[in-house]
């Protein structure tokens, strides 16, 4: 039956209640029951709002902002239960964060050349000054308040959740919001394959994919928004907190609390590829009866007339065939989909470059003040520094965290471990500058003709390092073999099988 057919009849019940069978094949046949009802929030209004429901627990209203939209942008896909604020500094940073990075070079850029040619006086001899402060303003405003233009899908808010029957076509067009949406954002948690919402919405993105093409799909782990927040707020504090106490306790102080940061990120990172392991470990097992959902409890009865658990059986047995085979699904194609996202993509080329961007933006103070000749040997060494050495050490300190990830059995142990990760990562930082100072320099006279000699010297390995490494693989986890047992039911016990008799009955007289 047409897109038009099956809304008219659905327009023809929508006066009495869905029935679950009916949410089933409808949300299986990818297919809106009113148009009106596939509705997408504008992220600027989302963001907009979205503090101050928060703030009153009434995040509901987000409703009021939807509009009705044929297709979105994105489908956010995330678990209620995990934290909200790790969440929004992950959509501000991958809606935000680059035209923030950008906006705030380009200020520090003309406040550089502005100081040069003698419009704004300089602020003191040495240090942070105009450039830093202007690109750090720019840098956090835009973060907050660019207005993005892309419409996403936010359960809360696509779905209506005060009016019952609304709220009830909403969840049956979830398949056709699902099919209309280009990209798939998950806000991944370590529960997240535990939900059986989440994995089905995953699957059925997946599966709604037209033949030959690949989902596009973007994994946020919780911590990375709020790690990229604060790794480039303590280098701005560094900008700004470098030259007072060097000059009070010279290098040593700097180089402990530099330290002791980087240590924190290195046992941070080797906590978080033993999170993916135990993602992957529990996607291997995922079975259908032990699987989360807000409904009811896992192995109880529920007695709710639409019950989540009944609705999705009935899905996936039209979407997937069987029970068994959604559950393969989730086991291997899933599991690896989420397994190359989270080790091979969670933490890019250009993340790097953003977060140790305010090392561009002191440069441009010291080239408000220095000589001609001067300045460009550091611009050349500042390109050096973000282009190629950090995101070098990066690359490399992570495969390592990656290497030594399993916990030892001491504490003590594990923690020497941390350090040893992040000493071979300073190291890292420190060989160029040593190759430069004592054999570069050595060699070419030329401060510029001996930076840009570095900076080409050091791109090889760079580019080697971030376009031939090979991807890290999933574990080899043999998948589970557990009987996932039959349908849920109101009693707790396995179904009747004439429920899917009466599922294909249904879809047939639709
Ligand atoms: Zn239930």
């Amino acid at each position: 039956m047409s897109s038009a057919g099956l809304q008219q009849r659905v327009g023809a019940v929508a006066e009495s209640t869905l029935s679950e069978h009916l949410y089933s094949v409808l949300v299986s046949t990818m297919i809106p029951t009113q148009p009106h009802v596939v509705r997408g929030i504008p992220l600027r209004q989302l963001l907009r709002h979205f503090p101050s429901y928060w703030w009153r627990g009434k995040l509901g209203h987000l409703h009021r902002h939807s509009v009705q939209v044929a297709e979105f942008d994105e489908f956010w896909s995330h678990a209620w239960s995990a934290p909200a604020c790790p969440k929004i500094a992950n959509v501000l940073l991958l809606h935000h964060g680059l035209p923030a990075s950008v906006l705030a070079s380009a200020a520090a850029i003309v406040v550089c050349l502005s100081t040069r040619f003698g419009h704004l006086p300089p602020l003191g001899p040495t240090g942070a000054g105009w450039c830093t402060i202007s690109a750090c303003v720019v840098n956090y405003l835009t973060l907050l308040l660019w207005q993005s233009r892309q419409t996403v899908f936010f359960d809360l808010a696509s779905i209506n959740q005060s009016d019952e029957e609304l709220k009830s076509h909403g969840i049956a067009s979830l398949g056709a919001m699902l099919k209309r949406s280009r990209r798939m954002v998950v806000f991944w948690h370590s529960i997240y394959t535990s939900r059986l919402w989440c994995m089905y919405e995953l699957a059925t993105f997946v599966g709604s994919r037209p033949p030959g093409t690949r989902a596009s799909i973007t994994v946020c782990p919780p911590l990375l928004g709020v790690l990229r927040l604060g790794f480039q707020f303590g280098f701005v504090l560094l900008m700004f907190l470098f030259e007072p106490v060097f000059l009070v306790g010279g290098r040593v102080p700097v180089f402990v609390v530099a330290f002791c940061c980087l240590l924190g990120a290195g046992h941070a990172a080797r906590s978080y590829w033993r999170d993916v392991d135990t993602m992957e470990q529990q996607a291997s097992q995922f079975t259908f009866a032990q699987s989360t959902c807000a409904c009811c409890p896992v192995g109880e009865g529920c007695d709710k007339p639409y019950c989540d658990r009944r609705i999705l059986f009935s899905c996936i047995a039209s979407l997937f065939g069987s029970l068994a085979s959604f559950e393969e699904q989730v086991r291997t194609r899933e599991r690896k989909a989420l397994s190359h996202q989270l080790r091979n993509r969670s933490i890019t080329y250009s993340h790097i470059v953003q977060a140790t961007l305010p090392g561009l933006w002191l440069a441009c103070d010291f080239m408000s003040r220095w000589p001609a000749e001067e300045a460009l040997v550091e611009l050349a060494e500042t390109c050096t520094d973000l282009l190629v050495i950090y995101p070098f050490a990066v690359k490399i300190a992570l495969r390592l965290t990656h290497a030594l990830r399993a916990r030892c059995g001491r504490a003590c142990l594990d923690f020497m471990v941390s350090v040893a990760v992040t000493a071979v990562g300073v190291f890292l930082v420190g060989l160029p500058y040593l190759v430069h100072a004592f054999v570069v320099q050595e060699v070419i006279s030329s401060p510029l003709n001996a930076q840009l000699t570095t900076l080409g010297l050091w791109s090889i390995p760079a580019i080697l390092l971030w376009q031939c490494l090979p991807d890290l693989q999933p574990l080899a986890v043999a998948p589970s073999k557990t009987d996932s047992g039959g349908p849920p039911d109101s009693t707790g016990g396995s179904a009747d099988r004439e429920d899917q008799k009466d599922l294909a009955v249904n879809k047939e007289s639709l």
